[in-house]
Formats: structure tokens, C-alpha cells, sequence
């Protein structure tokens, strides 16, 4: 049985993370951050498409100065995502909600503990977000690029804020292939309590990062791991969100619509199987209440996956049958199936 591992609960502005907190999603601008136009046209788009927390590189000082303007924009929580330079932390942390750096990368820990301070003061959390590909020299040397290497970053890293006693974390330890990723969060997981954010990073184009995130991704959700997470692809905006929201569902860590079980189809349909579940699909998508309806070329395996179908269609030779939690309601020509489906999934719906 699935059991979420216990974690701190944090908050990035609104949003909790961590505890008992719903998974949240994140996703990033790909704009120069400084053009406050585009940024907030992207975030707003992610807004839209169902975002709960969104980053945006800062690296200059333009990009900093911009956040304040950006965030009077907008109202989803805002992450500044910094490297190496403390004096940008410090102008992000007057205006956003959380900030994503590497202590270790800073260095000095004079200029770590006035990032500190500024984000007691604003009652802001901090990300410690390990890469594999920038890892501390000292870890590298030691470890390579492995999920023990981002390991020990992260606990390296998480023991310099505790020092300068701050708490009010989560982390991130991101690698560019599935095996590394995962080893990395199953390892650290038991050595802390802090919220994780999960991700695959630099995942690539739509198909390979949605191949790549939801096999890393979902192995870790399943193990109980990840109180928050982003779908990295090349380009890609509302899709980030698209296949976040659906990694979250079809874990069935989510409920929430329709989840369609539809059969491949084989040389035994008699029907238009595709253009059935496709407007299945579309006539579907205001359901906010979770049902399994199951959309099946013939008999073969419709009558046992509609057993546990709240709603079901089996298809046959220019008819088919609706069923209801397995018991058929009614037997139609083909050409009503689809109608009578759609009210059947309405009324399910609606009771
Ligand atoms: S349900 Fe029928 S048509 Fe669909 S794949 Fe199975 S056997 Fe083939």
C-alpha cells in the first residue's frame, strides 16, 4: 500500500510543501528574465495550465532587479534560481518566495549566512538544488558525477544552513538519466526530513523527457518520495505541466477526471475504436469527479475490465453494449454508443 514519507511541511508563499501537503508542480520561464513582459506572459501561461510554483533564472543583475516588477505581475509563488553570486540572492530575497541555491557553490560562508538572514527576515524557504553536472569540486573529485557524489552535496549543504540555523529547506538532487536520479533520492531520503523536489534535469525533447521523468519520477512517487516536482523538457511550457499532472494521476496519487482504460485494438475490431476514444476523450474533459471508464474494442477483455469500471463500452459488429460497474444497461447500434456513453459517464458523475 502506497505511504507518502513523512517530511517537514514548508511554504512557498502559499503553497505548502512537504507534510500533508498535495504534490505540487513546478515548472520554469525559458525568457530572459529582465524582459518582464515575456516572463510574466510565460508564467501566466503556466498559471493557466495548472502550475502551482514557478523559477526563474536569475543570473545578473538585471534578471534580479526585475523580480520585483515580475512578481507585482503575477500571483502563483516565485522561485530565483541563483548560482554562485550571494549579492543576487540577496536582491531576489526582497521580492520572492523561495531561493534556489548551492550553498557550497557561494563558498565563503560570511556571504552564505547573509543569504541566511535575509531569508529569516523574510520568512523565506531555500532550495538546495544539487545537479550532477555542477557538483562541488571536492565531490566530484571524490565521487564523480554519482548519485553518492550529489548525495553527499546535498548533506554537505544541508549541514552548512543548519549550522547557521536555518530549516526552512528542500532539496533537489537532479541527474540527466533515470538510474542516477532515483538512486540519489533513495539514498538521501532516509538521512533528512526535508521536503524533496523531484526532477530529471536537462530530460530533452517532449517524448524522451516524458519517457524519462515518468519512469524516475514515478518510482520514486510510488516508493512514497517527492513532495514536489518538475518536468524538465527542451521548449516546452504548458507541456511540463501536461505530463507532470498526469504522472501525478496515473500513479493514482491524484484523482482527479477520467482515467480511460482503452484497449490497443486488434484484428478483431469491427469498429472505429480510435475515433470513439478520441471523442471519448474530448467529451470527457470537464469531469472533475474521478471515475474509470473503460472504452474496448470487443468482448474479449471489455466485460472484465468493466467489472471494475464505473462506466464501460464494449464494441462489436455494428453494436455494442454500455455497462455500469459491469451490469450492461443497454445494448445499442454503434452509432449511439458513443452518445449514450458520454450520458451514462455524466450521470456516474453526477451521483
Ligand atoms: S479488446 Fe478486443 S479488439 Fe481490443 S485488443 Fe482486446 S481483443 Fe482486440
Amino acid at each position: 500500500m502506497f505511504k507518502r514519507y513523512p517530511t517537514k511541511k514548508i511554504f512557498v508563499g502559499d503553497v505548502a510543501v512537504g507534510g500533508d501537503a498535495p504534490i505540487s508542480v513546478q515548472s520554469m520561464t525559458f525568457s530572459k528574465t529582465e524582459d518582464v513582459e515575456a516572463t510574466v506572459e510565460q508564467i501566466k501561461r503556466l498559471h493557466f495550465a495548472g502550475c502551482d510554483i514557478v523559477r526563474v533564472a536569475v543570473p545578473d543583475n538585471a534578471a534580479a532587479r526585475a523580480l520585483k516588477e515580475i512578481k507585482s505581475k503575477i500571483s502563483m509563488p516565485l522561485i530565483a534560481d541563483i548560482h554562485f553570486n550571494h549579492k543576487l540572492a540577496l536582491i531576489a530575497s526582497e521580492s520572492v518566495d523561495c531561493i534556489r541555491i548551492n550553498p557550497g557553490n557561494i563558498g565563503d560562508k560570511r556571504k552564505v549566512a547573509e543569504v541566511v538572514k535575509a531569508c529569516k527576515e523574510r520568512a523565506i524557504p531555500i532550495r538546495i538544488g544539487v545537479n550532477s553536472g555542477s557538483l562541488e569540486e571536492q565531490f566530484e573529485n571524490k565521487y564523480g558525477q554519482s548519485a553518492k557524489g550529489m548525495v553527499e552535496s546535498a548533506l554537505y549543504n544541508i549541514k552548512y544552513l543548519e549550522d547557521l540555523g536555518f530549516e526552512d529547506i528542500k532539496i533537489s538532487l537532479k541527474a540527466s538519466d533515470v538510474q542516477r536520479t532515483v538512486e540519489a533520492y533513495r539514498i538521501l531520503r532516509p538521512l533528512c526530513d526535508y521536503p524533496f523536489h523531484l526532477g530529471v534535469t536537462e530530460a530533452g525533447t517532449l517524448f524522451h523527457s516524458t519517457i524519462k521523468s515518468s519512469i524516475a519520477l514515478g518510482s520514486l512517487l510510488l516508493d512514497g518520495i517527492g513532495d514536489t516536482m518538475r518536468i524538465s523538457i527542451t521548449g516546452e511550457l504548458e507541456k511540463e505541466i501536461e505530463v507532470a499532472k498526469a504522472i501525478l494521476k496515473d500513479s493514482g496519487l491524484v484523482k482527479d477526471g477520467v482515467n480511460i482504460i482503452s484497449c490497443p485494438t486488434c484484428g478483431r475490431l469491427e469498429a472505429d475504436l480510435v475515433k470513439a476514444v478520441s471523442e471519448v476523450e474530448e467529451r470527457t474533459k470537464h469531469i472533475k469527479t474521478p471515475l474509470d471508464i473503460s472504452v474496448m474494442g470487443c468482448v474479449v477483455n471489455a466485460i472484465g475490465e468493466a467489472k471494475s469500471a464505473d462506466v464501460a463500452i464494449a464494441f462489436g459488429k455494428g453494436s455494442g453494449l454500455i455497462m455500469r460497474k459491469g451490469e450492461i444497461v443497454a445494448r445499442l447500434d454503434e452509432k449511439n454508443l458513443v452518445d449514450r456513453f458520454i450520458k451514462e459517464v455524466e450521470k456516474a458523475a453526477n451521483e
